[in-house]
Parts: structure tokens; C-alpha cells; sequence
């Protein structure tokens, strides 16, 4: 079972207009589609294309589900080349709308973060955090980034922590500390007197604020295909091709939570978990005019299943394990560590 990670030479391009021509087959699902089609053509340097998508989003005539990240988005989009004043516009507007969804906060921030506008990216960040966290006693997944956005800037401005700093501090998970990560020191490698090093250490901090950013510029989980036992059991039993790569349902379920933790292991964001059925499987295959005996159109079923806003959050955010048993998740899949 490949989980579907997003490969280094995409065709970028060939993949929007994939997404765009399944968007029109799932019309409910259109808006989610065709924001990662946007991501894709931002990715292939077609930026144009991307706002001309996101333009199509905001004047659907049943109106943007998510108008505020969409007209983050096109802010974002629209600075990298070359739209500044109209960018700076929308990103004010987002500002002054306060939605409720730390998205858009997190991204007209990184905007200008990315532009060098410093003091206005930690006060977006702070009026989301305040916003969003204020008499939040543990505050939600989504609003990591914000937490971390603001924990940054505010380290490259050389400012003191306070206390959103040190909840920052305390929501972030991995062996590197936040305050290592975003050390400014390392940041600007203001202590190198030698140029090459100094040249490394800031091609290093691109590739990731560049990681961070493709990773948010597409709100979409790197999506594991899980399939329940019945649904497996037709889609073996029609297609026996597909047993090779589905031994057994329990084998199944484990290799999901092991491809899972060695994502999360290795910095991948944002996972999630799509359910498959064998009749959305066939129609998946029709649309793609292939054999759903082909094993290697399984990770794109997913993929699209994940563009289509199907994919459950993983580590699963409520008790319940994601595998369907019932079971709190730390008595079941989450009990290996
Ligand atoms: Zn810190
Ligand atoms: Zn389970």
C-alpha cells in the first residue's frame, strides 16, 4: 500500500487539469478541487491560471464555501508576481472580516512574512492567535500554525517571548525546540562571517519556509487509502489482482498506522485518512479510463478522494480510533509506539 506522497516532478500542470476535469463530475465537491487545481498551477509557475481560478471561486453564484481562505490565497498568489497594491488590499480585507478559520489568518500572514513586512505579519498573526485562542484552554490542531507563524516572526524581530510564545512553545512536538528552529541566529546567520556558510544557512531556512509554505498553499491531507473489511473483501473478490496489494484486512489496518507514523515521523503535515468503496473506486476508474484491477491508479483514487474534502484528520482529533472497531484510538491503533 503506497501512501500518496506528492512526488518531486509532478506535472504540475497535467494535474490541475485533472482536478479541474473532476471537479466537473463532482459539482459538490468543485470547491476543493479546484483550490488544489489553483495550488498546482501556482506550483507549475502559471500564476495567472491560479487567479483566474480563484476569481471563477469568489463569483460562483452559490457563493465560496471558504471565502476568506480563498481571497488569501489569491492575495498570496497575486504578490508573487507582481500584484502588490491589489494583494495588500485583499489581505487588509481578510484582516478587518476576522474570520473564524485560522487559515486565511495563517496565510495573508505568511504573505507578508515572505515580502519582509515583519511587523505587519506578527500583528496578523497575533490578531488571529487573540482571536481564535483567547479563553481556549488547549488549542486546536488547526491553529498550530498560527502559534508558530507568530513564535517566528517574532523571533526574527528579536522580541521577547510572551505567554502565546510559550504556548507555542509547548504545542510543538517534534525533537527540534521551536526556539532551535527559529532561532535568529540561524535564521540570519548574523554570526558567520564566512560568506558560503552564510549563503547554505539561507538556502536551507527557504527550502523550509518554502516546505512550510507549498505544504499550506495546499490545505490538502497527504492522504493513506483505508478500505473497511467489507468493501475490501468485494474489491479483492471482483478484482484478485488487488490481493498482492491488500494480504489481509488486518495486515491492511496496520500498514495504514505504520505509513502514517513514518510520514509524521519524517515532517510530513498535514495526514489525514480517505475511506474508499468499491462503486466510488469504479467510477474513479471510468472517469480515468482505466481498469480499477490497476493497482497503480490507487493512490490517485485517493489523492482525488482527498482534493474531494473526504479525508479524516490523522492522529484522529476525537476518541475514536479511524479504523471503525469502536475502540478509543489509544486502546487500539494508537497503542504502538
Ligand atoms: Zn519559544
Ligand atoms: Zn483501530
Amino acid at each position: 500500500m503506497r501512501p500518496d506522497t506528492p512526488a518531486e516532478n509532478v506535472d504540475h500542470a497535467a494535474e490541475a487539469a485533472r482536478l479541474e476535469r473532476t471537479a466537473d463530475l463532482y459539482p459538490e465537491d468543485a470547491e476543493a478541487l479546484l483550490l488544489q487545481a489553483a495550488a498546482h498551477l501556482e506550483l507549475s509557475g502559471d500564476r495567472p491560471s491560479a487567479t483566474t481560478l480563484y476569481d471563477r471561486l469568489l463569483s460562483s453564484s452559490a457563493g465560496s464555501e471558504n471565502p476568506y481562505l480563498v481571497r488569501a490565497l489569491k492575495a498570496s498568489n497575486l504578490w508573487e508576481y507582481g500584484h502588490e497594491a491589489e494583494a495588500r488590499a485583499i489581505i487588509e480585507g481578510v484582516r478587518t472580516a476576522s474570520p473564524r478559520d485560522p487559515a486565511p489568518w495563517v496565510i495573508v500572514a505568511e504573505a507578508l512574512e515572505s515580502h519582509d513586512e515583519l511587523e505587519q505579519a506578527q500583528e496578523t498573526f497575533t490578531e488571529g492567535v487573540r482571536l481564535l485562542l483567547t479563553d481556549v484552554p488547549e488549542p486546536p490542531y488547526a491553529t498550530h500554525p498560527l502559534l508558530f507563524g507568530r513564535h517566528r516572526v517574532r523571533r526574527m524581530l528579536g522580541a521577547g517571548h510572551d505567554e502565546w510564545d510559550a504556548l507555542a512553545d509547548t504545542v510543538h512536538t517534534s525533537p527540534v525546540s521551536l526556539d532551535e528552529l527559529h532561532d535568529p541566529k540561524r535564521l540570519w546567520s548574523l554570526g558567520s562571517d564566512n560568506p558560503a556558510e552564510l549563503r547554505a544557512e539561507i538556502s536551507r531556512l527557504q527550502a523550509e519556509l518554502g516546505t512550510y509554505r507549498a505544504a499550506l498553499s495546499r490545505p490538502f491531507p497527504v492522504a493513506v487509502l483505508h478500505w473497511p473489511a467489507t468493501e475490501l473483501a468485494e474489491l479483492t473478490a471482483a478484482y484478485p489482482s488487488l490481493a498482492t496489494e491488500y494480504p489481509s484486512h488486518e495486515e491492511h489496518l496496520e500498514t495504514i498506522e505504520t505509513s502514517l507514523r513514518e510520514l509524521a515521523s519524517s515532517g510530513t503535515p498535514n495526514l489525514g485518512i480517505v475511506t474508499g468503496t468499491v462503486p466510488s473506486y469504479e467510477a474513479f476508474a471510468a472517469s480515468e479510463g482505466a481498469s480499477p484491477a490497476d493497482a497503480t491508479l490507487l493512490p490517485q483514487y485517493a489523492t482525488t478522494l482527498a482534493a474531494r474534502g473526504r479525508a479524516v484528520e490523522w492522529p484522529p482529533q476525537g476518541a475514536a480510533c479511524w479504523c471503525g472497531s469502536g475502540q478509543a484510538y489509544g486502546d487500539c491503533h494508537g497503542t504502538r509506539t
